[in-house]
């Protein structure tokens, strides 16, 4: 028998959780959402966090990333959209404008696959990385890095 005290507190995690990941468009990991959560909720464990992304996903009013072996990153924006990752950073930014037009991908003809997806992700190098001034590699190293505070 789950106390209706356990069903609330439940409730107000996932709520504390989709807040915070609405607040922002940096695509943040469980382990950064983790972080910001805690702030708010300090016994929340880590594990909860995962459950309740995982949840939210579920339900559809959050986004998971996962691309490769890269470390899945959380979406508060449900909607279609396509994003771009810094090859330096791994930073994850929002492409604005109409999503790229996939309407030519295959459906159900593809090598016997029940196709169910598609995941695409655009990649280069971030402002903070030099990208706007094509500075890469061992230059960049020189010129210190300045760091956004908004
Ligand atoms: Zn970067
Ligand atoms: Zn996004």
């Amino acid at each position: 028998m789950v106390k209706d005290t356990e069903i609330h507190r439940n409730t107000v995690q996932r709520q504390v959780i989709l807040e915070e990941l609405q607040k922002v468009t940096s695509h943040p990991t469980a382990l950064g959402v983790f972080a910001v959560v805690r702030q708010r909720i300090p016994k929340i464990s880590l594990g909860t966090v995962y459950r309740n992304l995982e949840l939210l996903c579920r339900m559809g009013v959050i986004q998971k990333l996962e691309h490769g072996a890269e470390e899945a990153r959380f979406d508060g924006n449900p909607a279609r959209h396509d994003h771009i990752r810094c090859v330096q950073c791994g930073r994850v930014d929002d492409i604005h404008g109409p999503p790229l037009d996939l309407s030519g991908a295959p459906t159900n003809d593809c090598n016997d696959y029940r196709v169910l997806g598609y995941r695409v992700e655009f990649f280069g190098v971030c402002p903070q990385c030099g990208g706007g001034n094509a500075i890469t590699g061992p230059t960049k190293a020189i010129f210190p890095i300045v760091v956004n505070q908004e």
